[in-house]
């Protein structure tokens, strides 16, 4: 008998591209998620489930067993501080960069600056590694509006395109991390005690990576 397993899927952007992945690995869910208001799927494998949660939520289910393993996206994972995971596979999808961000043609801040975003733990770590002193507003989205409102001089957001920051005005000023894409994360418990089970995913999957990879390049 197989044990079980249960992989956290991060809900929106990332899903529609993590889909595709996991099936190159022979993983799919039994019903269509988009059109389902479920939380728990079985798979094409009766030992494999998907738990279709928030991304924010994926590092904190996998780090007390909640799941065994989860897809969530490096900025979380460094929001989280991935405490208790092993981060054994860069799923090259949903890349962006995390950015410092304000008005177009702010002048420097005098004095404390205030800094807008949802990432607070990484903007504490990202200023204070700077050695600037700044006051944390702690926001659930839309933090392009902050600057706007006069809430805050500058933002630390996700950017992809850029296209949200110059629809409102902004622009990108320094880059906090160039490399954010969709990681798979495994629980350490989990690594152990259900290595056997879970290492031919992490092949499989590392060969679809590469699959992907080589035909996005030719
Ligand atoms: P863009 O206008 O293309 O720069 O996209 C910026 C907005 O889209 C950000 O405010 C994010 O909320 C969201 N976004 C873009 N890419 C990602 C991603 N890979 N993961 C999470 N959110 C993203």
């Amino acid at each position: 008998m197989k044990q079980q397993l249960t992989i956290a899927l991060s809900k929106g952007r990332i899903l529609k591209e993590t889909l595709p992945l996991l099936a190159a690995a022979d993983i799919v869910p039994a019903e269509d998620i988009f059109s389902s208001r479920k939380l728990i799927f079985d798979t094409n494998h009766e030992h494999i489930k998907f738990v279709v949660i928030r991304a924010t939520d994926v590092p904190t289910y996998v780090e007390y067993g909640g799941a065994d393993m989860g897809i969530a996206g490096k900025d979380v994972l460094l929001e989280h501080g991935a405490k208790g995971l092993y981060e054994p596979l860069d799923l090259k999808i949903a890349r962006c960069r995390l950015m410092v961000a304000g008005m177009k043609g702010a002048p420097a801040v005098e004095g404390r600056m205030k800094v807008a975003s949802k990432f607070v733990n990484i903007t504490r770590d990202y200023f204070a590694k700077q050695g600037v002193q700044v006051d944390i507003i702690k926001l659930y989205g839309a933090m392009e509006l902050a600057p706007i409102m006069g809430l805050a001089d500058r933002i630390v957001d996700i950017v992809d395109t850029g296209n949200t920051l110059r629809a409102n005005g902004l622009e990108p000023m320094e880059s906090i991390d160039d490399d954010i894409s969709s990681r798979l994360v495994v629980g350490q418990a989990s690594m152990k005690m259900k290595h056997k089970q879970i290492q031919p995913i992490l092949d499989k999957l590392a060969a679809a990576i590469d699959a992907r990879e080589a035909e996005a390049s030719v």
